[in-house]
């Protein structure tokens, strides 16, 4: 890496992929995102070996992560999407955000995936499943989570529930994945209500037949799948194809979206320093390191217990 900044030689000119685009509608009282994930997607996936229908699923499940961690401000804040089934071939979906960054992995029974067909419902691939949404904000990292069933037609739609059901926010996402070549393509639109302002978060007697919020997502409704994911139109042009008759949309542009991880040898060597010496002992294999896997890389690091001091 020469640190320079500039694309290196050859590497594809993407453009309008793995970005977010973050919106308001002051007349409506209304705030949203839009994202288009590309490369990105490819980079997460490129670690698994996931069947077609499980790779679609991490897409929309890191599509999600992106429009809603989007939402958050700080440095250091993060949103994490689980699922999670006792009885489904999906056993957990984990993906989380920050700043940008994002990652996820699925541990799932590829047998009875297979054994479901090219395009299974959420239902057979989770059963009676729920879904898990935290947002850590905050320099204490203060925890907001909520838990819904994993119902509807899709992740996107368990999502709306969380907001409805937790947060008391009116909310409308739309989510488009599209498989291309060996990878994927994906689309997200999140826009939601809110009545008490960008920052109120005691919404105790919201009126969800707000006619500002029918208004809204009567328009953005009307948004295909189609146009998420055709990369001629650039975000910005999608929302104005939206919602060019409002006095105001207010729009800025957020972090680039990358694939991260928090894992490596040196993380590893100084959470396992904290372990006293008699555990750091027993964790010892028989090829004679301490062996850490990090799920959402499939990677697996083989700590010398003789550095961890
Ligand atoms: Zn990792």
């Amino acid at each position: 890496m020469s640190g320079s900044g500039k694309t290196p030689p050859g590497a594809p000119e993407e453009t309008g992929f793995d970005q977010v685009l973050a919106f308001t509608i002051p007349g409506r009282q209304a705030r949203g995102r839009m994202v288009r994930l590309g490369p990105v997607l490819d980079q997460v996936l490129a670690a698994h070996d996931y069947p077609a229908p499980i790779k679609h699923l991490l897409a929309e499940a890191l599509t999600l992560a992106a429009l809603m961690g989007a939402l958050l401000k700080g440095d250091g804040d993060q949103l994490t999407i689980q699922a999670q089934t006792r009885d489904g071939p999906v056993s957990l979906l984990a993906c989380d955000y920050r700043r940008g960054e994002v990652r996820g992995y699925v541990d799932h029974d590829a047998g009875s995936v297979a054994a479901l067909g090219s395009n299974p419902t959420l239902a057979a691939l989770f059963g009676e499943g729920f879904l898990a949404i935290t947002f850590e904000v905050g320099k204490k990292r203060q925890r907001y989570q909520g838990i819904v069933p994993l119902e509807g037609a899709s992740l996107a739609e368990a999502c709306e529930s969380y907001f409805r059901q937790s947060e008391q926010l009116p909310t409308l996402i739309r989510v488009a994945t599209r498989a291309s070549g060996s990878g994927c393509v994906a689309g997200g639109f999140l826009v939601q209500h809110l009545p008490e302002g960008e920052e109120g978060r005691e919404r105790l007697h919201v009126r969800l037949d707000h006619p500002e919020w029918e208004h809204v997502s009567v328009m953005a409704g009307s948004l295909t799948h189609a146009e998420l994911l055709d990369s001629a139109i650039s975000l910005e042009a999608l929302l104005w194809r939206l919602f060019h008759e409002e006095d105001e949309v207010r729009i800025e542009n957020g972090p680039a979206l990358v694939r991260g991880c928090r894992c490596s040898a040196e993380y590893y060597r100084t959470v396992l320093a904290r372990f006293p010496a008699g555990e750091q002992q027993e964790m010892i294999g028989e090829d004679g390191v301490i062996g850490v896997d990090c799920a959402f890389c499939a990677k697996r690091f083989a700590i010398d217990p003789a550095e961890l001091g």
